[in-house]
């Protein structure tokens, strides 16, 4: 097969219109599975988390789990979708090693939340995703090609199959098709794939964690000409693992797709995946015949039908959700567009959040953790959060300063003192000896100093050139190691001789 030539970005945008889909999973965070007992801890011993129930051994019979249902109607209110009044589960029947029963406990033509939307954020303007459903199912197991260089099954020696994962619940949010995003295309893709992460993520349904696969995104992609009204062939890239690999994967199917329009061939309705390497997409499995599931509905288990007073009661229990956050902080931290995007960017809102609960004001927690801290963190590569600094130790230090016991200077020390492991933000000042100077009697002791020391400036001052003065309070601060306050410094100087 001849690689096709990929068309330049820019110019696949002038030409085509894309249209997206987003289908993504969603692993629960429950203590037991969909249907089963078995506990759901992530990287446990393979097949050590298993019953009869889960492998589909006769005679087991599956029972729903009720705090899987309660999370699923929380991401479906979250979403604002209609929780329908009565559904069912379905059998979706197909042979995979993976799963052990041969069909996965799915829903089919009766989803139970319908119809919901999510507004995303592009540089500034809004786009709204609109829902088609949020259904439940259940997850697979995993298989695990070994003796191969890729981890793929070619090339592998043998495989194993790991059903601990088989069963985990799994809810499953699909998206109309999104369109009119023009070259945008990929920033919306990954800005609902971020909105949808935090949205999951504030109801503690899930840790949505995309390196775990409790969160995994596909996405279809499509191109028509523009001018043209009907939507062209889909592909639909798998499993993307993380933000921006969903941004790579929608930018790299218009460029492919393009290509091969351009060059006058058709698009193929498959499955391909994603390579974060090369940042490409390859072909996977064809989707032109359309695969019988055979759906039936699921005979073992009885119908969903939420109680609308329950429903209510979830609504009810709703914590404030991320837009509503958003748009509060901004309130009351006094924020432009341009700074809440990036203290949203930096991770950094819940970070502020508890130092301002600790003590500290807005400004100043926001000064410390977008600035000192957001440098340290590039230095070191990792997020903010995982710097070794608490918020509380940031409200302390922001304490000293604001007592006049530091200056910003010497809190930056402070901070790389907690940084390196000296302990908490008392414990290096004291093993540091940061404290300003504010023994009047030293302070003024060194100043005089300091005077004789410069008799030269001294006398420009006496003179009236204040300006002078200056070096003179460097040469404090120089002989304090900082630890002077500057200002006070520049007063006992002036009035020394006698130009206050
Ligand atoms: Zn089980």
């Amino acid at each position: 097969m001849t690689t096709p030539t990929l068309m330049p970005y820019d110019e696949a945008l002038a030409r085509f219109e894309p249209v997206l889909g987003i289908e993504t999973h969603i692993e629960l965070g429950t203590a037991s599975k969909m249907f089963c007992g078995c506990p759901t801890a992530f990287g446990a011993e393979p097949n050590t988390q298993v019953c009869p129930v889960c492998l589909g051994l006769p005679g087991s019979l599956p029972v729903t789990n009720h705090a899987a249902i309660e999370g699923i109607i929380k991401i479906g209110l979250a979403l604002d979708c209609t929780i329908v009044e009565w559904c069912r589960f379905a059998r979706k029947n197909y042979f995979y090693p993976d799963m052990p029963k041969d069909y996965q406990i799915s829903q089919y033509d009766e989803p139970l939340c319908v119809d919901g939307h999510l507004d995303v954020e592009v540089d500034g303007e809004t786009y709204r995703v609109e829902i088609e459903r949020v259904h439940m199912e259940e997850d697979t197991g995993k298989s695990l090609h070994v003796g191969g260089a890729t981890g793929r099954i070619q090339g592998a020696d043998h495989s194993l199959v790991d059903y601990n994962r088989a069963g985990i619940p799994l809810v499953e949010i699909v998206t109309k098709p999104i369109t009119a995003t023009g070259d945008r295309a990929p920033l919306v893709a990954r800005a609902y794939a971020t909105e949808l992460r935090e949205l999951v993520r504030s109801l503690g349904v899930s840790d949505v964690r995309m390196e775990e696969g409790s969160m995994r995104c596909d996405v279809n992609v499509s191109l028509m000409p523009r001018g043209a009204s009907e939507w062209g062939t889909r592909t639909e890239t798998k499993n993307v693992n993380s933000l921006r690999s969903v941004e790579r994967a929608v930018r790299s199917e218009i460029e492919r797709q393009a290509g091969v329009l351009d060059a006058g061939g058709r698009i193929v309705q498959e499955t391909r995946h994603f390579h974060e390497d090369t940042g490409r997409t390859t072909s996977g499995r064809s989707k032109e015949e359309a695969q019988d599931y055979r759906y039936f509905p699921e005979p073992d288990l009885v119908p969903m039908a939420p109680s609308r007073e329950w429903v209510e009661e979830l609504r009810a229990s709703l914590p404030e959700l991320p837009a509503a956050r958003r748009a509060r902080i901004q309130r009351e931290w006094g924020l432009s567009d341009m700074e809440l995007r990036d203290v949203v960017n930096a991770g950094a809102v819940g970070l502020i959040e508890a130092t301002i609960a600790a003590g500290a004001d807005a400004p100043s927690a926001r000064k410390w953790w977008m600035n000192e801290l957001s440098r340290h963190a590039t230095e070191r590569s990792v997020e903010l959060a995982d710097l070794p600094v608490t918020p509380e130790q940031v409200a302390r230090v922001q304490a000293m300063v604001t007592a006049g016991e530091l200056n910003d200077k010497l809190a930056r020390q402070v901070f790389q003192g907690v940084l390196a492991g000296e302990g908490a933000p008392d414990d290096v000042v004291a093993a540091r000896g940061l404290k300003i100077v504010s023994d009047e009697g030293e302070l003024a002791s060194v100043v005089d100093q300091v005077i004789a020391d410069n008799a030269d400036a001294a006398d420009k001052v006496r003179g009236g050139k204040v300006a002078a003065a200056g070096a003179l309070v460097g040469a404090v601060m120089k002989a304090t190691r900082g630890q002077a306050d500057a200002g006070r410094a520049r007063e006992l100087i002036l009035e020394k001789l006698g130009a206050s």
